[in-house]
């Protein structure tokens, strides 16, 4: 098998130069003919010479994900199944607002974290995606658009923990955000969430500018650890002290996200917690009514409570937003993501 392109850093394709004696302006032609035109042959890289496109040929394959399954929601969200090259697949999520249009993307075939009420923990980590596989979700959902619709925001909150898979996902965002020869999606409408692995926090926010979320779902140890056993290894307190020292700039905030479960965490003696713990915070909140799927008790709180909830947090003067669930009727909602589970018994049933 030859090497995919993709997988290669612009400085590592510009090493791949110096060695062929090919001028360095090539990186940033090759680089906009697969990010910017979304090449999938080197044959059409017409600014560069017959004899090279050849080189390049059989020296580098040019990934692609196959649409294994295309979903689309009564509310205009589309989920996209896409088998990976080794036949596992993933999914990613296309979510169309008035102002924007967010692709929410996966990192790890799988997770590892073992969350309580997710979905994508019950597939185990089955393997990391390399920086092309977690590039090419951008650019295959992007082929599904019309010429006048791109990609506005990224999400990094699909399946897997992006933090555990830090070289790929680091790699991947440089392609998402350089604006010469790359994507060139802002840095700000870039998010990536996390379950709150510390050092990685603090080397990511270091290292790029994109937002960052952390999924809290709880405001102690004893059931925060309970429902996330990363909490185990990073208490509460350890994560609030890296939160407080990170060096966010001044408009920026931290997102919190909070899954309410009924009976769980989501009680005005949990909200009264939650608004202690981000004491002194630059933060927003955002609740996230649990989206039931197979393999789960846990249930989601009646609308009054979730607002009830909500109130808590304002009244402390937290700004606090309610996520409304997108897609759940096509199970594309937050932790109904399942791709391997999903072929398995789709294919047991003969649908596939
Ligand atoms: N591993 C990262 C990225 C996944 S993001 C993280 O945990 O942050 C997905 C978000 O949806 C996380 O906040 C996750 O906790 C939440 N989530 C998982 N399962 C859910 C479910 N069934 N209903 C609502 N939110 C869920």
């Amino acid at each position: 098998m030859k090497p995919n392109i993709k997988d290669l850093s612009y400085n590592d394709f510009e090493a791949y130069l110096l060695e062929r004696k090919q001028p360095a302006y090539r990186a940033r032609q090759v680089w906009q003919w697969l990010y910017q035109k979304r090449a999938i042959s080197f044959a059409e890289m017409t600014n560069v010479s017959g004899a090279f496109r050849e080189q390049l040929a059989a020296d580098f394959s040019i990934s692609r994900l196959a649409v294994e399954r295309r979903a689309d929601s009564a509310d205009g969200t589309v989920k996209f199944l896409f088998r990976l090259a080794d036949d596992r697949s993933i999914e990613s999520v296309l979510i169309p607002e008035t102002n924007r249009l967010t692709l929410c993307i996966s990192t790890q075939v799988g997770c590892a974290f073992g969350c309580a009420f997710c979905a994508t923990a019950l597939l185990g980590l089955k393997r990391n995606l390399r920086a092309g596989e977690i590039i090419d979700q951008i650019l295959e959902a992007s082929r599904f658009l019309t010429e006048d619709r791109r990609i506005s925001n990224v999400v990094l909150m699909g399946m897997g923990e992006p933090l555990a898979n830090y070289a790929q996902t680091l790699k991947a965002l440089r392609v998402m955000t350089d604006n010469c020869w790359g994507i060139g999606i802002s840095p700000r409408r870039i998010t990536l969430s996390t379950v709150g692995l510390v050092p990685q926090i603090r080397k990511l926010m270091d290292e790029t500018n994109v937002s960052l979320a952390i999924s809290l779902h709880a405001a102690t140890d004893e059931l925060r650890s309970q429902l996330m056993p990363v909490n185990r290894k990073y208490s509460l307190r350890q994560l609030m002290d890296c939160c407080r020292a990170l060096p966010i700039p001044r408009r920026k905030r931290i997102t919190f996200e909070y899954v309410l479960l009924r009976g769980v965490n989501d009680s005005a003696a949990d909200a009264h917690s939650l608004a202690e713990l981000l004491r002194g915070v630059r933060c927003k909140i955002n609740l996230i009514p649990f989206n039931p799927h197979q393999g789960t008790h846990y249930q989601r709180p009646e609308t009054e409570h979730v607002e009830g909830f909500q109130q808590i947090l304002s009244s402390y003067g937290l700004q606090v937003n309610v996520r409304r669930p997108r897609g759940d009727d096509i199970a594309a909602a937050c932790g109904q993501l399942q791709g391997e589970t999903i072929k398995e018994t789709e294919g047991a049933a003969g649908h596939c």
